[in-house]
């Protein structure tokens, strides 16, 4: 069986080069940067004013300054400064030769119209210099970026209206099993509504990739070929959940392989996710999922969420957070490496989600992360430090 760390590396290492397109900065939230973007001009463009206040040589700090003009941000001086003279500057005005400093309007006295003193002890220049924050030609966005909102306003400084970014992956979701019902429906005894189903268009969405739904397929070949070939028609990546265990029905690999898919693994020895299915055609690529919710929902975020961001562009690498626990933890089995849902405290701790196994959807809802625990581990202790995997970064 192979490990986690080997199903991500045999999945990244399937991943073509994705396509581009260009959009407008209002559509870019969360795309990925295609290629790098960098500053068309200086910034700030001039020596820009800091403050309100008296734009001014500090050699003159000790005399009553003579105010020369007025400068409002966006107007350019006409003046220049001249020995025991000012101008009188709002943020972000530009400031006029001569000056080497701004004083602020705090730390000056009006003398009368048009004269000031500075009253101050001491003050800084207040002025921020052209060119300290990026200078013309800088590399200001770096392909691959996830475009969050910063990095749109950094775009929009240096006028990149139209960033080149990867295309989203399209990624058709179907879900099998024949007790399964669509949420609307009152579930029949022996029934279960599809939680997986929406849960998977929902966390497909939090990576931008674009979800098509198909439903449920019966645990028979012909609903599930046919199914998938439709799904394999219009996506670049078919995510399946249930299915892929041992049982008899359990149908999935064989329609994989029936539909010319190469399945690369189908065993991880992870808790929960064993099952988990990996498989590549010239055209697309499929994951099974395992039918426990906690277990789709798990695999989801370890497996498939970095690989649908690697399909987009992006190195999706969740911050490497080591966090003590709160109480003892227990588990009845430690033959492979295990993930429970836990939540973070206010005051930084890790405390355990009640959590009765795979098929447990409610353990998510309070979850802030997943914790791992190696193989071997049966018990953690209140106080120990434990990696956890953030859930909604
Ligand atoms: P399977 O992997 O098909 O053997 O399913 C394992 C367990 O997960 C069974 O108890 C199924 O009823 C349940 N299950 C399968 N698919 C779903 C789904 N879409 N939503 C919720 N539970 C599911
Ligand atoms: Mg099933």
């Amino acid at each position: 069986m192979i490990t986690q760390q080997e199903a991500y590396d045999t999945m990244m290492k399937q991943v073509c080069q994705p396509a581009l397109e260009s959009i407008s900065l209002d559509q870019a939230l969360d795309r990925i940067l295609a290629k790098d973007i960098h500053a068309d001009i200086d910034m700030p463009p001039f020596i820009k004013s800091a403050m309100d206040g008296y734009a001014c040589r500090r050699a003159d700090l000790d005399n009553p300054l003579q105010m020369i003009e007025t400068i409002k941000a966006g107007q350019a001086p006409v003046q220049t400064i001249g020995k025991n003279q000012c101008s009188k500057i709002m943020t972000g005005g530009m400031v006029p030769e001569g000056a080497d400093c701004v004083i602020t309007v705090e730390e000056t006295e009006v003398l009368d119209t048009d004269s000031v003193c500075f009253i101050a002890d001491s003050t800084r220049n207040n002025v921020c210099l052209k060119g300290e924050d990026m200078r013309v030609g800088d590399v200001v966005l770096t392909a691959g970026t996830r475009l969050r909102p910063q990095h749109i306003a950094m775009a929009a400084s240096v006028g990149a209206v139209a960033p080149t970014v990867y295309c989203c992956s399209r990624v058709g979701i179907i879900s099998t099993g024949d007790e399964l019902v669509e949420p609307e429906i009152k579930p029949t005894l022996s029934q279960i509504r599809t939680s997986n189903s929406h849960q998977l268009v929902a966390q497909v969405l939090s990576t931008h990739a674009i979800p098509t739904y198909y439903g449920i397929t019966r645990d028979t070949e012909t609903s599930l070929d046919s199914m998938l070939k439709k799904a394999m028609a219009d996506n670049d990546v078919i995510l399946l959940s249930g299915g892929v265990s041992m049982g008899e029905f359990d149908l999935v690999p064989g329609i994989m392989k029936a539909n010319g898919f190469d399945i690369l693994f189908d065993e991880i020895a992870i808790q929960p996710g064993k099952p988990t299915t990996f498989a590549v055609s010239p055209n697309s690529y499929c994951v099974g999922l395992p039918g426990n919710p906690v277990a789709t929902f798990t695999q989801f975020e370890l497996l498939v969420k970095p690989f649908l961001y690697r399909l987009m562009g992006h190195d999706y690498e969740p911050p490497n957070i080591r966090l003590p626990m709160d109480s003892n933890h227990t588990r009845a089995r430690a033959r492979r490496d295990g993930w429970f849902p836990a939540t973070i405290t206010r005051e930084g701790t890790v405390s355990p989600c009640e959590f009765h196994g795979s098929a447990h959807v409610d353990s998510l809802c309070e979850a802030d992360c997943l914790v791992t625990m190696p193989a071997g581990v049966k018990s953690l202790d209140a106080g120990c430090m434990v990696s956890i995997h953030l859930i909604n970064p």
